[in-house]
């Protein structure tokens, strides 16, 4: 009763002619579910099953790499959904959106945010405010696109003379490439160490 359980949205929590079902529950044919991502809860006294809410925005902290997925190009600045958080990759719950600053995507001057990063790029960035909106930093080095789309062809790209390349159109595009470009990206699976180098 003590250990703690994450549920998803629908997952089977009770029986309802059992337990009362409580927030973050609904009854559908006589069974509670889960209407949230969240952890299961149990009140002894009322009988009764619940789900609180996990908050992604919690689990971000400042200091952490993240790995995330861009999703716009605004006038000054990068939006993105937090994929996960190195060394902590089991408890990424749901979307986490985050912003770079233009300022903060490159050491060099960024003409165009186009210049940096394009929808769909896997970036890994460093949070340099955790609240009450996340905001990333990629100028070092190991940071900024690890992966990389073809604007027309939507093929991956590879690294070639410090640009990224479609061998399908061959054709070049600009991006503020990280070092780990091509390292690993999938879930689970860790890299080396964070090194952190000085402002
Ligand atoms: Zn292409």
């Amino acid at each position: 009763m003590t250990e703690r359980k994450m549920v998803y949205p629908g997952d089977e929590v009770g029986e309802a002619e059992e337990f009362l079902a409580g927030p973050g529950t609904y009854v559908e044919d006589h069974k509670i579910l889960a209407a949230t991502v969240g952890e299961l809860g149990f009140d002894e006294k009322e009988f009764m099953v619940y789900v609180t809410p996990a908050k992604p925005i919690n689990v971000v902290k400042l200091g952490d790499i993240v790995i995330a997925i861009v999703d716009d190009l605004k006038s000054s600045m990068v939006t993105l959904g937090i994929e996960r958080i190195e060394h902590k990759d089991r408890f990424v719950m749901g979307e986490t959106h985050a912003a770079i600053h233009v300022a903060k995507c490159s050491h060099d001057y960024v003409r165009e945010l186009e210049d940096v990063y394009r929808i769909t790029d896997v970036v890994r960035a460093r949070v340099i405010q955790a609240g009450p909106s996340i905001q990333l930093d990629t100028r070092d080095d190991d940071l900024g696109v690890i992966k990389g789309r073809c604007e027309v062809c939507r093929q991956s790209m590879v690294l070639k003379d410090g640009r990224l390349w479609c061998e399908e159109c061959e054709r070049f595009e600009a991006r503020k490439i990280s070092s780990r470009y091509g390292a690993d990206n999938s879930p689970g699976v860790e890299t080396s160490p964070i090194e952190t180098k000085g402002a």
